[in-house]
Formats: structure tokens, C-alpha cells, sequence
């Protein structure tokens, strides 16, 4: 409420209080009331009791409006805890897919063929792709008429060897602690080989929590 009309209504405000006020003068003052609890206060002080109900709606008045923005400060609360619950619930989803789909990790490699041509080569290679750190177990079961049969998984990027293991039969079961990324699962045959007949089943998958 400005100075002014504040003013002027202190100075109407006991021609009011004793009933001596103009019409005009009369509405001024109560509009001016109904919106300044100060001026209202004042009118109180004069013993006039119209004041009270002027002052009471004010204050309602005032209930009102703070009780309209805590409802509209509980609803934005509201609102942001449901965006953040649905974005937990999502990340929640993917991490609980990417997780099955670690833990149920599996590639194999597998054949049985004659080679004629072959000498000291590679049979077969593949690249898994591990998804997550962890424990795997690879087994190799294999074997070759003439010659070893070698399995070398090593690391896709700067070729660390994990494991390696060669003969000319071979039934190894190995657990291995490996890192996420890329690999190479790679089937020789060494020595001399020509007309052996290899055959080989090589599968590297997760190791369960169980
Ligand atoms: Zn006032």
C-alpha cells in the first residue's frame, strides 16, 4: 500500500471512527481497510470494532495465499520425485538387463574337418566381446590325428595372453578373472599336419554368482 493513501487514511480514519465521514470518504477508507492491516490495526486502536473484521479477513486472506503456494511448491516436489523415481526405476532396468546379459555370456567355436593343406596355421579365430569384468571359464576339448592343437585366447588390444595350451588331445577346463573389452579366441595346428583330421569345441562363457 502506498505512503500516500496511507496517509490520508490516517488522516479520515477518526471522522470514520466516529461515523462523521462522506460517502466517497467513507468507501475510500474501507477499501483502503480491506487491503492494509496496518491502517486497519489503527482503526482498531480507536476502539472501533470494525477494524477487527477487517484485520481477521486480511489475515485470512493472507492464510489463503500461503497455504496456495505450499500446495503449489508440494505439487512441483511432487512432480520432481516422480521423474526422479522413473528415471531410477530405468536405470535400474538396464543395469538389471546388462547384468543378465553379462552373467549369461557364452560363445563357442566348434568343428571337425581333415586338413590336407594346412601347416603350422591357424584353424580358426573369433573375438568376444566380454561384456563385464569378471570370472569365465573356458573349455577346450580337442584333438588332432598328426600334429598339436594350440588355443590362445589373448587380449583384442595389445595382445596380453590370458591362456594358452596345446596338444595333440586336449580337455582343459580353466577359470579365468578378466577384464571387460575385446579378445581373440584363436585355434592352431602345429607341426606337421598334412592330412590330420582335428576336431575342436572351444567355448568361453560367464561364470554364474552361484
Ligand atoms: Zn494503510
Amino acid at each position: 500500500m502506498d505512503q500516500v493513501s496511507c496517509e490520508v487514511v490516517a488522516d479520515l480514519l477518526p471522522l470514520y471512527a466516529d461515523g462523521a465521514c462522506s460517502g466517497g470518504s467513507r468507501a475510500l477508507v474501507e477499501s483502503h481497510l480491506a487491503g492494509c492491516a496496518q491502517c486497519a490495526r489503527k482503526l482498531a486502536e480507536m476502539g472501533d470494532d470494525r477494524a477487527e473484521q477487517l484485520v481477521e479477513a486480511d489475515a485470512q486472506r493472507q492464510l489463503k495465499e500461503l497455504a496456495r503456494r505450499h500446495t503449489r511448491r508440494r505439487v512441483s516436489v511432487l512432480a520432481a520425485l516422480v521423474v526422479l523415481v522413473g528415471l531410477l526405476c530405468t536405470m535400474w532396468v538396464f543395469y538389471r538387463r546388462a547384468e543378465a546379459e553379462a552373467a549369461s555370456f557364452s560363445c563357442q567355436i566348434s568343428r571337425s574337418s581333415t586338413y590336407d593343406q594346412i601347416m603350422d596355421g591357424l584353424l580358426e579365430g573369433m573375438h568376444p566381446r566380454l561384456p563385464k569384468k569378471g570370472r569365465y571359464r573356458l573349455r577346450i576339448r580337442a584333438g588332432a590325428s598328426s600334429g598339436a592343437i594350440r588355443v590362445a585366447l589373448t587380449s583384442g588390444t595389445g595382445y596380453k595372453t590370458y591362456y594358452t595350451v596345446s596338444g595333440s588331445q586336449l580337455d582343459e577346463e580353466q577359470t579365468l578373472q578378466l577384464d571387460e573389452g575385446s579378445y581373440v579366441l584363436a585355434i592352431y595346428l602345429d607341426g606337421d599336419t598334412a592330412g590330420s583330421a582335428v576336431d575342436y569345441a572351444v567355448t568361453l562363457e560367464a561364470v554364474g554368482k552361484k
